[in-house]
């Protein structure tokens, strides 16, 4: 929602109008001075949309102000000529309208265009959300980077790296939103309050990795009759891509860093096709470069890449995990119900190539169980095994 500065306003003053944290107001207004707010400024209110109201007989502002629980000051905020004692029936004010719900539908095949207009519309409701792409996929669809928070200590999340485990992507989606929601209504997550997370901590989403992967998988191969043609090619003659993990080159992108590379090619498809293929060299694919590259430019304290399925909990990599890897991942075990795994054979992963060029703790956590893609009914007990997980890699 947007207001018009008056004099003598301040983002202070704001924050107490309608409620919402101090930061959250300075966050979602990067472009201004809070220290010199200039009469008629446009300055954006994070959580709030504005709703036309009609006055009725018997109104006063007092009255509505009560009635939606705020200030008076917030309704001649937004309706700079009324008087506060002369109310005129038939006047149409603008009201503020708090959000107190999602907007974020996960529960359903959540594909790239729907990722994109979500990102959106919660930007637009809370513009303290920053939106930064991190580069573009083999078919040229960009890669949404969003951070929220500025604190020190830096956390990522991923999601999406192969594609028929879409639904990571709408389970981080969601918290997301949870988490932005929280923010503007001084709530708490599971108890959980999220302002001292915000002011902490500093987490970056990359919500889908393998943008095109996942809509191959939900809305079937593009148009192109060469890309087409090689995408059925690979996938056995088959133009049904619901085992397809690979991004469209056919490369499995999770297969694609370089942390022994060539003990993961040695025991794995040398040529393209829907899993386990890691290209002819690390680091081929554009999305891949993305994630590297995002990587070495945040410095980020730990990393987590979610993952369909099996409830477990991979964080080490040749013992070059640093020891206090072992409680955080005791920690998302205890809160999930997820096993714990500290090394299986397999190499060249994004977590495993963090863990060794960092020595920082990574995970790779496969959410739910069954056959992927993992069917949208299992949606809100995944949530609820990912939300604790959320919370302690934000608040540890
Ligand atoms: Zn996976």
């Amino acid at each position: 929602m947007e207001i018009f500065v008056r004099p003598g306003d301040s983002f202070w003053y704001y924050s107490q109008v309608f409620n919402l944290p101090y930061q959250v107001i300075i966050d979602s207004n990067r472009n201004l001075n809070a220290q010199e707010l200039i009469p008629n400024q446009p300055v954006q209110i994070p959580g709030y949309v504005t709703s036309p109201y009609t006055v009725q007989r018997g109104d006063t502002v007092w009255s509505i102000a009560q009635r939606i629980n705020l200030p008076m000051d917030a309704i001649f905020l937004l309706n700079s000529g009324i008087s506060p004692y002369a109310l005129q029936v038939g006047t149409q004010l603008l009201l503020p309208v708090r959000i107190t719900w999602r907007v974020v539908n996960g529960k359903q095949n959540y594909d790239y265009s729907m990722m994109v207009q979500d990102i959106r519309t919660l930007q637009a409701i809370y513009p303290f959300l920053v939106n930064e792409s991190i580069g573009n996929s083999v078919l040229n669809k960009e890669i949404p980077g969003l951070t929220i928070g500025k604190g020190q200590k830096r956390v990522h999340y991923n999601a999406s790296f192969h594609a028929n485990e879409w639904i990571t992507t709408a389970i981080v989606m969601t918290f997301l939103n949870d988490y932005l929601l929280s923010l503007t209504n001084n709530g708490s997550i599971r108890g959980l309050y999220t302002l001292p997370l915000y002011n902490q901590t500093s987490l970056n989403i990359v919500p889908m990795v393998n943008p095109d992967g996942v809509d191959l998988v939900l809305n079937g191969p593009p148009e192109n009759e060469t890309i087409r043609n090689n995408l059925i090619e690979w996938n056995k003659g088959s133009t049904d891509f619901s085992d397809w993990k690979a991004n469209i080159n056919g490369v499995d992108l999770n297969d694609q860093f370089p942390a022994e590379w060539e003990l993961e090619r040695e025991r794995n498809p040398k040529t393209p096709g829907p899993r386990d293929y890691g290209g002819e060299s690390p680091l081929s694919e554009p999305e891949s470069i993305a994630m590297a590259e995002l990587t070495v430019e945040r410095d980020f304290a730990r990393v987590l890449a979610f993952h369909t399925q099996g409830q477990v909990i991979f964080w080490g990599f040749m013992g070059l995990e640093p020891p206090e890897t072992e409680q955080l991942v005791n920690e998302f075990a205890r809160v999930s119900g997820y096993k714990p795994v500290q090394t299986i054979e397999s190499y060249a992963g994004y977590k495993d190539w963090f863990i060794q060029d960092w020595r920082r703790p990574g995970f790779t956590v496969e959410l739910g169980l069954g056959t992927n893609p993992l069917p949208i009914s299992q949606f809100d007990e995944i949530y609820e095994e990912a939300l604790g997980i959320f919370l302690s890699a934000l608040y540890m």
